[in-house]
């Protein structure tokens, strides 16, 4: 019987994992597609793996197949999954909304946070990324929707905000950041990722990174330049409970 169980459970297992490998698979030969598509060297766009909701063991799977950057949007979540995969040297990003009296723990816990809105974040951040630590790899989050969308910070307020986080010294601002009011329309989806693209080429900084695109609108979000796309559903399947 217990023989039978532990075949399964391998069995489960590994069915899980070469789903997902499989899933991984098609994803990159997607994004190498998309890049060729629009004459773009396909190193140019690098895979973020947006795992909110999945347990650490799909991280672990992931891993396995050769991912080495993952989003988390939930401090707790995010936290404890951390812990589970402490042995791995992974690449951890925070995509989710920034709230004060979190700041201490994001700006040790990760590696890039995509979403900074306001100077005050950015300035806690620096102040309490530790000493001993590499600088936090920082994206400006805008928002390129006008009124549909209340995450990140107008256009117009780049010019005053660029220089004052580029001048922190524990933060290294390497871009922009976008999640647009979805829409199924390409063209729609073009105009909004443009936007962020023209913003980028406009600043006085030299940019690195346009973090831009999700599993219903990478194709249109590498077409206009994106150079880190944010995948979730597309390379772990449907989420599971909100965390
Ligand atoms: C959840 C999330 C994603 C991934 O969305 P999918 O549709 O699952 O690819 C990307 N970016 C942000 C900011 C997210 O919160």
């Amino acid at each position: 019987m217990s023989r039978t169980r532990t075949a399964l459970r391998s069995a489960l297992a590994r069915s899980r994992m070469s789903r997902l490998a499989e899933r991984l698979d098609a994803v990159r030969a997607a994004l190498c597609d998309a890049a060729i598509a629009c004459a773009r060297p396909p190193e140019a766009v690098r895979l973020l793996a947006v795992s909110k909701t999945q347990p650490a063991s799909a991280l672990a799977e992931a891993w396995a197949c050769g991912q080495r950057m993952f989003g988390e949007n939930y401090l707790q979540e995010a936290l404890a999954k951390q812990s589970a995969l402490a042995d791995l040297p992974i690449e951890w990003h925070f995509i989710g909304a920034i709230q004060s009296n979190k700041t201490a723990a994001i700006a040790r816990a990760f590696d890039w946070v995509h979403t900074i809105d306001r100077l005050r974040i950015a300035e806690r951040l620096d102040a309490q990324r530790g000493d001993e630590l590499p600088p936090l790899n920082v994206l400006i989050e805008v928002n390129v929707s006008g009124e549909s969308t209340k995450h990140g910070v107008t256009p117009a307020a780049l010019p005053t905000l660029i220089p004052a986080i580029a001048a922190l010294p524990r933060l290294r601002l390497r871009g922009l950041m976008t999640l647009p009011a979805p829409t199924s329309n390409v063209a729609e989806q073009r105009a909004a990722f443009r936007v962020l693209a023209d913003l980028a080429r406009a600043s006085t900084l030299p940019f690195d990174t346009l973090s831009m695109g999700t599993s219903d609108d990478y194709r249109a979000a590498i077409a206009e330049g994106a150079t880190l796309v944010r995948l979730g559903t597309a390379v772990f399947g449907p989420r599971r409970e909100a965390a």
